[in-house]
């Protein structure tokens, strides 16, 4: 038998970024646990995280796992194995073809928030450097993009201020949108935690749905969905009358409070309570709570984000805080929780269609300059790029002619799937690269490039709380797999050569070096992290940043002398204004319909439902219903209904539940195709929830709604 060794990584799974301690033999991973060191967990891991050694079976390896490079060269024929270099040859004379014929913009990116670092880094470089389109968006719009907005309109940056540890001195802690209990498992047991160090710590929690994390509050806000807004506001409303602002941090280090003053005084107790469905004496106990406390700190997540209003719910949070002066300080602040584990790094790298390296803007002709002059390129392109649904509506218009898709899957977590399987049929040229051969994308691949993940990469990762870690891989590449970045190289290299560039913009022969250019980049920046190099990584443990050349350690808490990121260093209120979900219910779409995660999934479920234990606590899925609602209907507890929307439907098992208001339905996000086929007996396609889901989305982020939608139940 091989001796044992351990390797430290971090957890591919959520945005906690828990470190884990990854045993293996050199043929598999034989354990995962906890890594005690790692700041983000000490040890401790959920049921996902503790069972990833199972994921990495070399079974499932085989089985699950694209091994091999596949192209068809005309569509309707099944796809052959093929070598890297007719592959990446056939990739690169397909798209200087298209480049020459339509331009750059007809080519388009649609990456991922599980990327790692680097590879977010090239991908962008590829895109916006050396092929000069913008078109290069990333799941991290359904996840995380009104939290950028958000923080980018107030306090100038994006930039989360707080950290993990202030769940230990705050005094109140407000989680609005989030389920953290099944979402961010390891951040909630540090609030259990907290919670019985100190008695006197309350936890409010804002949500439609009664979830455990709710149950576990001292005070629950069961709002209807898409009220956020007009809570927030209604809080300030109650602050300001009941004289709970911080009037010096607001005279001293903000700007615009007199606008959103005027706002307010619509936001009454009685108009609030009413609007978001809850009691008004609830409102009036977490106004005074939240303006009463030492500290406050606020967790929230895709309750928030996933939204048409998603900017201006996370602004008027912010709000709440800047007026109470809650942030800056131990315990306090507006703590967004990223979804995916490198949705963070993929913000630092510019990896969406409207940003640029170093958190800078594609909108400002000055940063286009900047990023143009570090990548040694004549000009990066000012044309805005499309955003996730509006690239696969750039697509199924045919002026997206050749689309990239890499480590996530656009056919079960995009919204509106009519929309994304009609561009996917459409487009001219899809390539997919992927770690797993099973997904509903991959079937659209005209070109699947074989790709490694967890366990086999190297790199690094951003978590909630602005802590890199690096990524270490423990196993050996399978079958043909390669490294994303790699990939991305590969293709670059090819492509220069045919464009005739005499030097290459892709000079890298390891994962580090790509890691030095990406620092250089933040150089001067407010996540400026040009002292964190792979050396101090691996001397230091993961560090948070801003952590600049000469830094003695990175910085655990943002904006502690008042001065933010502004052009005059003041906060900025945002005047919000609550606006309802994008599609109320009515007489034809009664139902409320939401959607969310459960405790031991994660995303479409290729790498979790390849877990047998992570089946035990929820098995299969189901449209939960209140029992007021069952029992109109004459439904018992999985009799089969149809959920249809104006998009589509599915059948699902109907089951009663008593955390759900009457008029409202929830369905977990998990179920895609290949778990719900042969369900329908009406012959039309089971996708998943997102066949209900609307593409309506926030204008200022345009991340789409996924957490609402209208619908109508009946019996199957
Ligand atoms: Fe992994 Fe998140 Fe669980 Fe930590 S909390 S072990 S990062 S899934």
């Amino acid at each position: 038998m091989n001796s044992l060794r351990e390797i430290k990584a971090t957890c591919c799974y959520c945005g906690v970024g828990c470190g884990v301690i990854v045993q293996t033999d050199g043929q598999r991973v034989t354990n995962v646990r906890g890594d005690p060191d790692h700041p983000a967990n000490h040890g401790r891991l959920c049921t996902k995280g503790s069972t990833l050694h199972l994921s990495a079976d070399p079974v499932i390896r085989q089985q699950a796992r694209a091994l091999h490079p596949e192209l068809r060269l005309q569509r309707g024929l099944p796809r052959e194995q093929a070598s890297w270099d007719v592959t990446m040859d056939f990739l690169a004379r397909r798209c200087a073809d298209v480049l020459r014929r339509h331009g750059p913009d007809s080519i388009g990116f649609y990456i991922s928030g599980q990327l790692l670092t680097e590879d977010y880094y090239v991908f962008n470089k590829l895109a916006k450097g050396l092929l000069g389109t913008n078109n290069i968006d990333t799941n991290s719009r359904l996840c995380m993009s009104s939290a950028v907005a958000g923080y980018k309109q107030t306090l100038g940056a994006d930039a989360p201020p707080a950290c993990y540890e202030d769940v230990d001195h705050a005094d109140l802690i407000f989680i609005a949108g989030s389920n953290t209990a099944y979402a961010h498992p390891v951040l909630y047991r540090r609030i259990e935690e907290a919670r019985r160090r100190h008695p006197q710590l309350r936890v409010i929690v804002a949500d439609p749905r009664r979830t455990d994390t709710a149950r576990e509050a001292d005070l629950f806000l069961p709002i209807l969905p898409g009220t956020d807004v007009a809570l927030f506001n209604g809080m300030l409303h109650i602050c300001l009358w009941e004289d709970l602002l911080d009037t010096r941090f607001i005279a001293e280090h903000t700007e615009g409070f007199d606008a959103l003053r005027q706002t307010l005084r619509e936001y009454t107790p009685q108009h609030v309570a009413r609007v978001c469905g809850i009691r008004e004496e609830d409102l009036l106990q977490a106004a005074r709570w939240f303006g009463g406390s030492k500290a406050a700190l606020s967790l929230y997540c895709q309750g928030l984000n996933q939204s048409a209003s998603g900017t201006a719910k996370n602004a008027a949070l912010i709000n709440l805080h800047l007026a109470t002066g809650q942030i800056g300080k131990p315990g306090a602040g507006p703590f967004s929780l990223t979804g995916q584990p490198n949705a963070m790094g993929g913000r630092e790298v510019g990896g969406m269609a409207n940003l640029l390296s170093g958190h800078r803007d594609l909108a400002n002709p000055a940063h286009r300059e900047e990023v143009a002059r570090l990548w040694g390129v004549d000009s990066v392109p000012a044309t805005p790029g499309k955003t996730a649904v509006e690239m696969f509506e750039a697509v199924r218009a045919g002026e997206i002619k050749v689309l990239w898709i890499a480590c996530t899957n656009p056919a079960q977590s995009m919204p509106d799937q009519n929309l994304v399987r009609e561009a996917l049929q459409k487009a001219e040229l899809v390539i997919v690269q992927e770690a797993y051969r099973g997904t509903a994308t991959v079937p659209y691949a005209d070109v699947l490039l074989p790709a490694t993940t967890w366990s086999e990469k190297e790199g690094t990762v951003t978590n909630s709380e602005r802590r890199i870690t690096r990524f270490r891989p423990v196993l050996e590449k399978p079958g043909q797999a390669r490294h994303d970045w790699e990939i991305v190289v590969d293709f670059a290299r090819r492509m220069e050569g045919l464009l005739g560039r005499a030097r290459s913009l892709f000079p890298y022969e390891n994962v580090e070096q790509i890691w030095n250019e990406h620092r250089e980049t933040t150089r001067g920046r407010d996540l400026d992290i040009t002292g964190l190099s792979y050396a101090v990584l691996e001397r230091d443990g993961p560090q948070q940043w801003p952590y600049p050349e000469g830094a003695a350690g990175g910085r655990k808490r943002l904006y502690e002398d008042g001065v933010f990121p502004t052009p005059g260093g003041r906060a900025r209120f945002v005047d919000t204004v609550y606006r309802p979900v994008a599609e109320p219910a009515d007489a034809r779409y009664p139902f409320r319909l939401t959607t969310g995660r459960l405790r031991d999934q994660w995303h479409g479920m290729s790498r979790t439902g390849t877990v047998a234990q992570l089946f035990a606590h929820t098995p299969e899925p189901a449209v939960l219903l209140a029992p007021a609602d069952m029992e109109r209907r004459f439904l018992a507890d999985g009799d089969l209904v149809h959920v249809t929307t104006r998009r589509g439907s599915q059948i699902l098992p109907a089951r009663a539940s008593e955390d759900i208001r009457a008029g409202q339905a929830f369905i977990a996000m998990h179920w895609g195709e290949e778990y719900l086929s042969g369900r329908s007996n009406s012959g039309e396609p089971s996708y998943g929830v997102n066949a209900l889901t609307t593409s309506a989305y926030c204008p200022d982020s345009r991340q789409p709604e996924l957490k609402h939608a209208a619908a109508r139940i009946l019996r199957a």
